[in-house]
Order: C-alpha cells, then structure tokens, then sequence
C-alpha cells in the first residue's frame, strides 16, 4: 500500500484509478458517500463535469492534480465537509458559495423556500422580504431568483459571512435586488416587510455535542447553537418581526425536529395570527409559518 501510495502521489495515474484511490480511503473509514465525495472532489480539482470524468476516464492526471486531489481526500479524511473543500453548494437548483464562516444550505430548507414562495405569488405587488441570519444568502437569493419582482434584505452579524452572501448575490447576478447589511437580528431596521424568513440557530446547547463531526468540527457554532432548548434565537427574532411584518404577511422560520409546539407557543405570545407548522418530504415539521397580528380595528 505504501509502494502504491508513492507511486500514486508521482502522479501519471488516470482518472479511473484516482477515483479508485479517493473511493477506498474514504470508504475506509465509514464514510457512506464515499464514491460521490471522491467524483465531487476530484471534478473540482480537473474541472471536468462528472459526465467527462467518465468519458475521459483514461486521462491521466498531471502531477499537480494528483496532489491536490490526494490532499483533499485527506482532508475529507477528517471530517471536513465537502462543500467546504470545493467551497460551493447546490441549493434549490442554484450553486452558492460557501466558506467556515456560513452554514452549508440543507435540503430540508427547500421547505421554508417552498413556502414563502407560494405566499409571494399570491400578493398583487412586488414583494419585500427580510432574511434574519442570512449566512451565504442561499434563502433570500433562492428567492428572488425564483420572483424576479421580488427584492430584500439579508442580515447577518457575522461580516465574512455576509461577503461571501454579496458574492454569491453577483454570481447569480441579483445585485441590484438584494442587500446584505450587518446586524443583530432586525434590531433598527425599519420595514415593512411583506414577507420574514429565518433560518436561525436552532440546536439545543446540549445536542451539540451529538452532532456529526462534519457539522460539529467544521460549521460555525453560532449558526447551530440555538441555547438551552433551541429556540433563544426565535424568542429574540419575533418581537421584531411582528413589528416589520406587513399586513398581509408571513412570517416562516425553520424549526429543529421535535420544536413544533414550543416555537408556535412562542409567536403566538407574540401576537401572531394563523401559526402554523409545516413538515418536510421526511413529514416531520420543519417550518414554523406566522401571518400578522389583527390590526388594531374593533367592529362596533
Ligand atoms: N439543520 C441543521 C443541522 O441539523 C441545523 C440548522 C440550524 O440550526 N439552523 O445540522
């Protein structure tokens, strides 16, 4: 094995045999995706598609590749996700830059996309939307892309984060739509908003220990701990989004598996009107959805 591994780090191999290679070592150590890492991160060293990978399997790799190919399954090895090797991520069929400074996006939060996309189709005017803890900017960009009427605002107290969101806002050419701003929470902004979506924080303190290691040793902290049951962030959040929320509006907010109940508690103290949850393709709730207070007006 050590002959095989010096022969292979002079490079010369082909295609097939680095796959090969990045598929056993990471196999070799539990990992159950293991032949889509070693595909993901060998297209991003070559710049082939995985199409060409295959086709142009006999290609022999140059030197340089080979090492830094080798160097990435090393460091897969230890855990580190793969979105941050390659620093992008596919998310509602758009590719988002990512670093350690914001979350990967999840396929579970297409559900709060989903949600808060069919509420912009249905209002008359063009919508205004306010992301709290934007991170990379995946959940406001995923929507205006999708409402090209729609524009908004991300908010992040991290700037890194927020660099990598105005970035990826250029790379989908949504500029002009979406402004990052740094903050806490919605603290002084002014609105309205007709729609307020989140995804904060939302691991109970306790679990964070339990996590994966790639979430635990590699993803920001301060994106996942969400206090001592999860919901410190949402009690922070809705106070301000009942006051910048538009009448129609909704508010929607990703909820961690098991927080239903607590989280519609905690906006209906606030004063929301029709909580409700919505789950995701696994049916377990994931979206927490809040339309605005009833104003003010008594009938007589
Ligand atoms: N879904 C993420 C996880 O389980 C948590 C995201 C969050 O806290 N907002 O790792």
């Amino acid at each position: 094995m050590t002959r095989d591994l010096l022969q292979n780090k002079a490079g010369g191999q082909t295609i097939r045999a680095a796959l090969a290679y990045g598929r056993s070592r990471l196999a070799g150590s539990g990992s159950r995706s293991s032949v889509l890492d070693a595909r993901v991160l060998l297209g991003h060293v070559t710049g082939l598609t995985r199409e060409e990978l295959i086709v142009e399997e006999g290609r022999e790799l140059s030197q340089a590749e080979w090492q830094r190919f080798d160097a990435l399954v090393e460091r897969r090895l230890a855990h580190e996700p793969v979105a941050y090797l390659v620093g992008e991520k596919e998310f509602f069929g758009l590719s988002f830059k990512v670093t350690s400074d914001t979350l990967i996006p999840r396929p579970d939060t297409e559900t709060l996309i989903e949600v808060a996309l069919g509420f912009c189709r249905e209002l008359t005017h063009p919508p205004r939307i306010l992301d709290l803890g934007t991170g990379s900017g995946a959940i406001l960009l995923a929507l205006l892309h999708a409402c090209p009427e729609a524009s908004g605002v991300g908010i992040d107290r991290s700037a890194l984060a927020l660099d990598v969101a105005r970035q990826n806002a250029r790379d989908l050419g949504l500029t002009e739509r979406a402004h990052f701003v740094q903050g806490n929470w919605a603290a002084g902004l002014d609105g309205p908003f007709d729609v307020i979506v989140t995804n904060p924080p939302y691991i109970n303190t306790a679990d964070m220990t339990d996590l994966m290691p790639d979430v635990v040793r590699f993803e920001p902290a301060g994106a996942l701990d969400g206090g001592p049951d999860g919901l410190d962030p949402l009690r922070l959040i809705a106070p301000d989004a009942v006051r910048l929320l538009s009448s129609p509006g909704l508010f929607c907010a990703e909820i961690g598996l098991g927080q239903a109940q607590a989280a519609k508690a905690v906006l209906k103290q606030e004063g929301f009107q029709a909580v409700k949850c919505v789950p995701d393709l696994n049916n377990i709730p994931r979206c927490v959805t809040a339309e605005p207070p009833i104003s003010g007006k008594m009938e007589a």
